[in-house]
């Protein structure tokens, strides 16, 4: 009977693991190609002072466009680029192309600009990364400082011998760091003060909440303090409304980027918005709605 029921259990299960295996191993094969092929791209989200409406920067997003599926989600087919180790081919092709943006950028925006990079565990953890950006910015004649590379707390908890080194190195080198989804993860504003960091991001799930859940209120409201009083750069994103930002401008978050300041864009469109005079964040500005 035993033997029955396992080998029923066995019919139940193995035909959908087999299908899940399947997929895994299609997804792998399709993301190796993806690059030779142009299938990848990169979408710019703007970055916004809250307050004056300048455009601060971008926030340099990975698009998969497979070619019979549609846009495939970044936190799909990055996760399965940093299990299968293509996250490292994939990672200099989106920094690369982020910086040659950002070159374009500079040549027309009346102001200092600035992208940042997302970047995983697996690439901190590579001895040979912070080589790689330090020549691809060199390469291009871009300060380090116009460069910001956004890692997840889970990352930094990580402790990693080269990944904490890397960090160091970066940042001696001028590169910004942001931490990325703060408030997600288990690391505290006193751990991420020992690391070289610049800016924290507040995780978009908190400004959701932030003028609904008196809760959220207070979690941003003391992030952003003990933030500010550490010297550290504060970054709302997520932020859907005029209410939020408002209320984080308020809180003396004056940074941020959501919905309501822009969608991620193509490379041709965050080009149109740099050059600009009336961008959709200087009626952020005056309290107008954004531009469509
Ligand atoms: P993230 O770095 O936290 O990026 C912000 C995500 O929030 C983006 O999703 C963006 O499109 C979305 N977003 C922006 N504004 C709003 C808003 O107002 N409301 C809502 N609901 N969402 C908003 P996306 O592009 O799907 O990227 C998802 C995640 O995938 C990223 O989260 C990041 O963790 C990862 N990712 C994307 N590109 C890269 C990359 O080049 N390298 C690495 N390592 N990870 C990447
Ligand atoms: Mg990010
Ligand atoms: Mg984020
Ligand atoms: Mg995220």
């Amino acid at each position: 009977r035993a033997k029955d029921a396992g080998r029923n259990r066995a019919v139940v299960y193995e035909p959908s693991m087999g299908a899940l295996v399947r997929g895994r191993v299609e997804l792998d094969r399709a993301l190796r190609q993806a690059m030779g092929r142009g299938e990848l791209d990169v979408a710019y989200q703007p970055i916004v002072d809250l307050v004056t409406g300048h455009l601060l920067g971008f926030e340099a997003l990975a698009r998969w466009n497979r070619p019979d599926e549609g846009p495939s989600t970044p936190d799909v087919f990055i996760a399965a680029a940093e299990e299968n180790g293509l996250i490292l081919p994939i990672g200099d092709f989106i920094l690369g192309r982020a910086l040659d943006e950002l070159l374009t950028w500079r040549s027309t925006s009346p102001r200092e600009i600035s992208v940042n990079v997302n970047v995983s565990g697996r690439q901190l953890q590579d001895p040979q990364f912070t080589g790689r950006v330090l020549a691809a910015l060199a390469h291009r004649d871009l300060p380090a400082c116009s460069l910001r590379l956004e890692v997840t707390e889970s990352t930094l908890v990580g402790d990693d011998a080269v990944a904490v080194q890397s960090l160091r190195d970066l940042e001696r080198a001028g590169v910004r760091v942001s931490v990325d989804d703060f408030g997600t993860g288990y690391s505290s504003l006193s751990y991420v003060s020992k690391l070289q960091v610049h800016e924290v991001k507040i995780d978009r799930s908190f400004v959701a909440g932030l003028t609904t859940r008196p809760e959220d209120h207070a979690i941003v409201r003391a992030t952003a303090a003990m933030a500010q009083a550490l010297g550290l750069d504060v970054v709302a994103e997520g932020i859907e409304t005029r209410e939020q930002s408002q209320s984080l401008v308020e809180l003396g978050i004056t940074r941020g980027q959501g919905w309501w300041l822009g969608r991620p864009l193509p490379a041709s469109g965050a080009a149109e918005l740099v050059g600009q005079l009336w961008t959709p964040a200087v009626n952020v500005a005056m309290g107008l709605p954004p531009a469509p």
